[in-house]
This record gives C-alpha cells, sequence and structure tokens, in this order.
C-alpha cells in the first residue's frame, strides 16, 4: 500500500473559456464525483494547495508574458485560437502551477509517497511566452524546477501521456540532461511536435524520447512501449523523483482523440509507473492533470490510476504477453539505441 493524496480545488473551476469548450470545469465535477462515489473522498488525504510566486512561474517563463496573463485578472482575453483567459484565469492558473508544488513538498518531506493534482488550467503546451493549446502556465515544468531550486534534486523523469504532444514540457528543458522527457502521443496531430527524431540538443541530446503513435493504438500498445522503452531508459538514468503529465484524451471514447485507451489501460499505466517509481526513486511520483474530455473516460481512468498508485500494486507483466512494440516505437528505439544501451 502506497500514501496517496491528491489536490482540487474550487478555484479550479473557475477558470472558464466559454460555453461548449472541451476543457471544461464540468471535467473536474466528474472527477471529484468519482472521489465522492468511491472510497477515495475519505481515505485519501487532500492538500490544500498554494498560489505559485510570480518568481517561481519566471523558473519556466518570460516576465513579460506573465505581465500579460496578470494584466487579464478580471477579464476576459484571447490568447490563442483555443486559450481564453477569463476573470479568474491568472488565480487558478497560479494555483495550478503551485498546487503541483504543494504535491512535489509532501512526496519531498515523505509525507506521502505519491499525489494526483486535478488542476486546470492544464499545462504542458504552454511555451516560455505564449499560451498555446488550453494551458497557460507550464505547472509540470516549473514544478520539475523548483525541486532541482528548492529541494536540490538533480536527476527528473517527465513522464507524458497526454494524446497530445507536450511542446512545451519539450522546449523548456531541449538542452537539459537533468530532465528526461518522454512522451507518448498520437502523431501526426496537434501540436505538430514530437517526431522520434527530436531528441534534444546539445548536452541533452537523447534525453529527449517521443514515441508517435498511429490512430487507434491501444492499452497493450501503450503498456509495452512504457515497459520495453520507457523502463529500460529510466532505469539507466536513475531519477530522483518521476512527474506525470497525465491525459486522459487517449481514452477511447474522447471526443478529441482516436486512441484506444480503456479505463483498465489506465491502471495498467499507473501501476507501471508506480513500480518505476519504487524500485528507482522511493516510490516518488506525482501526477497532474492534462487533457482528457470525456466526462466518463476522466472519472474511469483517473479511478484506476488513483487504485493503481495507492493500493496493493496490481500485476502488469501478464498483459505483456505475446505483444509487440508499435512499428512506430520500434524504429524509435532503433535510434535511441545511440544513447541508451540498455534498450
Ligand atoms: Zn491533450
Amino acid at each position: 500500500m502506497q500514501r496517496t493524496g491528491y489536490i482540487l480545488h474550487p478555484l479550479y473551476y473557475e477558470h472558464q473559456m466559454g460555453l461548449g469548450h472541451p476543457e471544461s470545469p464540468a471535467r473536474l465535477q466528474a472527477i471529484e464525483e468519482m472521489l465522492f462515489e468511491t472510497r477515495f473522498y475519505e481515505e485519501l488525504p487532500r492538500l490544500e494547495p498554494r498560489p505559485a510566486t510570480t518568481n517561481e512561474i519566471a523558473y519556466i517563463h518570460d516576465r513579460n508574458y506573465i505581465q500579460t496573463i496578470a494584466a487579464t485578472s478580471g477579464k476576459t482575453v484571447y490568447l490563442d485560437p483555443d486559450t481564453t483567459a477569463s476573470p479568474s484565469t491568472y488565480a487558478a492558473a497560479l494555483l495550478a502551477a503551485g498546487g503541483l508544488m504543494t504535491c512535489v513538498d509532501a512526496v519531498m518531506a515523505k509525507k506521502l509517497d505519491n499525489t494526483f493534482a486535478f488542476v486546470r488550467p492544464p499545462g504542458h503546451h504552454a511555451e516560455s511566452d505564449h499560451a498555446m493549446g488550453f494551458c497557460i502556465f507550464n505547472n509540470i515544468a516549473i514544478a520539475a524546477r523548483y525541486l532541482q531550486k528548492k529541494h536540490q534534486v538533480g536527476k527528473i523523469l517527465i513522464v507524458d501521456w497526454d494524446l497530445h504532444h507536450g511542446n512545451g514540457t519539450q522546449h523548456a528543458f531541449y538542452e537539459d540532461p537533468s530532465i528526461l522527457f518522454m512522451s507518448t502521443h498520437q502523431y501526426p496531430y496537434y501540436p505538430g511536435s514530437g517526431h522520434f527524431r527530436e531528441v534534444g540538443a546539445g548536452k541533452g541530446e537523447g534525453y529527449t524520447i517521443n514515441i508517435p503513435f498511429p490512430i487507434r493504438t491501444g492499452d497493450k500498445e501503450y503498456l509495452v512501449t512504457f515497459e520495453r522503452i520507457f523502463r529500460p531508459i529510466a532505469e539507466a538514468f536513475r531519477p530522483e523523483i518521476i512527474l506525470v503529465s497525465a491525459g486522459f484524451d487517449i481514452y477511447c471514447e474522447d471526443p478529441l482523440g482516436g486512441m484506444l485507451v480503456t479505463a483498465k489501460g489506465f491502471g495498467l499505466l499507473g501501476a507501471s509507473l508506480r513500480r518505476l517509481a519504487e524500485e528507482l526513486c522511493g516510490g516518488r511520483l506525482v501526477l497532474t492533470l492534462e487533457g482528457g474530455y470525456s466526462l466518463t473516460g476522466l472519472s474511469s481512468g483517473v479511478r484506476e490510476v488513483l487504485r493503481a498508485i495507492s493500493g496493493k500494486l496490481p500485476e502488469i507483466d501478464s498483459h505483456l504477453q505475446g505483444v509487440e512494440l508499435p512499428e512506430t516505437a520500434a524504429a524509435a528505439r532503433e535510434l535511441f539505441r545511440r544513447y541508451w544501451k540498455t534498450l
């Protein structure tokens, strides 16, 4: 059993991008209702998030951009073709980034083994100087730098299983060998980046691992990629903590995606990363909500991830028998062998 906590706060509902926008407060409501319906609401500690300071946001973002977002307070401002700031967006975005830091603090203090931050707005598309793809501040990238600056952590692994490529996170650490970024994503698709030949640059070459997947990739292909590519690279890298951009838009019925992952599949991915965290870094694992636009996918997917990271460690290996790596993942692995001899 692991000590698992989570973050959810009323202010995360206040960021609103307009009626009909898929990245809606109803997404958190679906998760919150699931927490009530399961044992989680009583059993898992709910942490109180704190807002990030502007100095912390500036670990990743330009000061001018932070000023631009601060100036949207109390207004509705269009930032990007699909991203809007509402009157409370700046406050919610500070609390989203801060929520992840609260999770990180709890795990580093050994108060909890792992945590899940149910925050809005999400973050992995946000670039240093602009909002993008429903994202304002790059919550997970800020938390990674915070770990290094405030907790003296050396090496961090970020896994991004969202449907979309985490361009903002990749760019933040593209030349940095201390932060290993590993992503699976539908490709070609929004935002356009994420080919496996994008491997990092300079000292960071080999520390960006992109696995592009074709449409209709399912549970077993995801799991075998995590276990046969992500696992050996992570074992060689030896991170001190694992951060996860958890997107539920790879769910089989997601309105924006074309993947076939089931609720059970999300549980297997959660279990795979929990096992890796227990083997490599004392169980330290922090997940954050990115995308996911089917309310059923969110409630059932998050439920299975919470089960996998909090309860008895589920068995994984039997699900891998006879499963081959998808073609694009196998091609990517050939390239990664240049950097990671354990592959
Ligand atoms: Zn997404």
